[in-house]
């Protein structure tokens, strides 16, 4: 009987069993009757009844067109489209509506900035400073603004330990920097940055901070006032809600003096024949019919989130975490990246001699679903010197046995392959 200091302080923490009963696709068997074990979690979250409960109910009692709409069905949806911004402006910390604009995903998102925010703020000389655990979504955007400005894209390094170097980034800044780019927890090494220490930094070189929370917002408590971020960026589809919806944050000043994105219906204020002026914040960033089904059902994730409490899900995503590596380090030739002091629950290892993507489908025969490959961060797996890695991701609903299921499938594979 394991008695580690993880396993205790799991014990103490979220009844999980009983959560697990509102996801329903947990429940299952796959192959030949193996239990599932979902561990890509960091690619995208389960859903909980409520959620999928809330697009049933949208298409089944009130589809219909936002905003423009003078009936019943119109009115009701607007209603709810429009509390699910209030409810996700409260989530974050947002001093109001007006910060809040929905998108496709923390990518468009990131998008969106790049275009409308960096093609007037970056001009020709000017530095980005992105850092060098970069999400693909938050480092080609500005690889993208830099080579049609003629501005220059900078990544702060990642130390052996996985952390950010601090002293680099410190000694990058200049006057000449107008964004500092960073991730708040990385995908790949868990790692949880100093995004508030960093913003402070950036600000006193007069440069906006960007924050990607894509892995962030789902695991812990943010706020976005003391984090002090001029843009932050999430997407529903990792936190319970449903693909096709993100959230772009920003300080309203910021906001209002960008152009806007696209133009279309709905973020139009008048249209002349040769020009138009802006609707108010946040429409003018929510050009043509939005996601209003899922929007409506992002608000239900958020709901049930917020009823369990982003502290207690963030404690016991904790405690599983450091119950993930225990088990994982126990494994023989089985090692670990990333070893940030604050993290979160993106695990990735490598079992030497076994290709990860061999791995990943051997251990999906036994039930358990991770992710292989470069996460989207291929600069960062050069600097970890390997072309891929295998990645298990936790969530509040995951409990010890999956861990433990994962941790003797590796030890088959091994056998299996031959190493180890
Ligand atoms: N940033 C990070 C850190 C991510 O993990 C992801 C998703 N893997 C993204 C950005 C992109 O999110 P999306 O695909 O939802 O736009």
């Amino acid at each position: 009987m394991n008695t580690s200091p993880a396993r205790t302080a799991l014990r103490e923490s979220l009844d999980v069993e009983r959560l697990r009963r509102d996801f329903p696709i947990l429940h299952q068997t796959v192959y030949d009757g193996k239990p599932l074990a979902y561990l890509d979690n960091a690619a995208t979250s389960q859903k909980p009844k409520a959620v999928i409960e809330a697009l049933t109910e949208y298409y089944t009692r009130y589809n219909a067109n936002v905003h423009r709409a003078l009936h019943y069905l119109g009115e009701q949806a607007t209603a709810r489209y429009e509390e699910a911004r209030g409810k996700v402006a409260a989530f974050i910390g947002a001093p109001g509506v007006a910060n809040i604009v929905f998108t496709r995903g923390t990518t468009e998102s990131i998008n969106l900035v790049a275009y409308a925010w960096g093609r007037t703020h970056v001009g020709q000389g000017d530095v980005i400073l992105a850092t060098g655990m970069e999400h693909h979504s938050n480092l080609v955007p500005w690889q993208i603004l830099a080579k049609e400005k003629g501005a220059e894209l900078k990544l702060v390094p990642v130390l052996e330990d996985g952390t950010l170097d601090q002293a680099a980034f410190a000694s990058l800044l200049s006057s000449r920097v107008k964004l500092v780019a960073v991730t708040q927890m990385s995908n790949v090494l868990g790692t949880v940055n100093p995004v508030q220490a960093m913003a402070e930094a950036a600000h006193g070189v007069g440069a906006k901070i960007l924050v990607d929370a894509a892995q962030s917002v789902p695991h812990m408590p943010v706020n976005v006032q003391e984090l002090n971020a001029d843009f932050l960026a999430f997407s529903s589809h990792k936190m319970c809600g449903p693909t096709g919806v993100g959230v772009l944050y920003a300080r309203e000043e910021i906001f209002n003096a960008m152009p806007p994105f696209m133009g279309g219906g709905e973020m139009i204020s008048k249209v002349h024949d040769d020009h138009a002026t802006w609707a108010d914040l946040p429409y003018k960033f929510e050009a043509g019919t939005p996601n209003i089904a899922d929007v409506i059902a992002f608000g239900a994730a958020v709901d049930y989130l917020s009823a369990i409490g982003m502290d207690p899900i963030h404690a016991y995503e904790q405690a599983l975490t450091a119950y993930t590596v225990e088990r994982l380090e126990e494994i023989p030739h089985v090692r670990i990246f990333g070893r940030a002091p604050e993290r979160g629950g993106a695990v990735s290892f490598e079992v030497e001699g076994i290709h990860p993507h061999d791995l990943s489908q051997y251990v999906d025969q036994q039930g358990v679903a991770i992710r292989a490959g470069h996460l989207c961060a291929q600069p960062l797996m050069r600097r970890l010197g390997v072309p891929a890695v295998s990645r298990a991701s936790v969530y509040f609903y995951n409990v010890e046995r999956e861990i433990e299921q994962l941790a003797e499938a590796i030890r088959k594979a091994q056998h299996f392959f031959g190493h180890g």
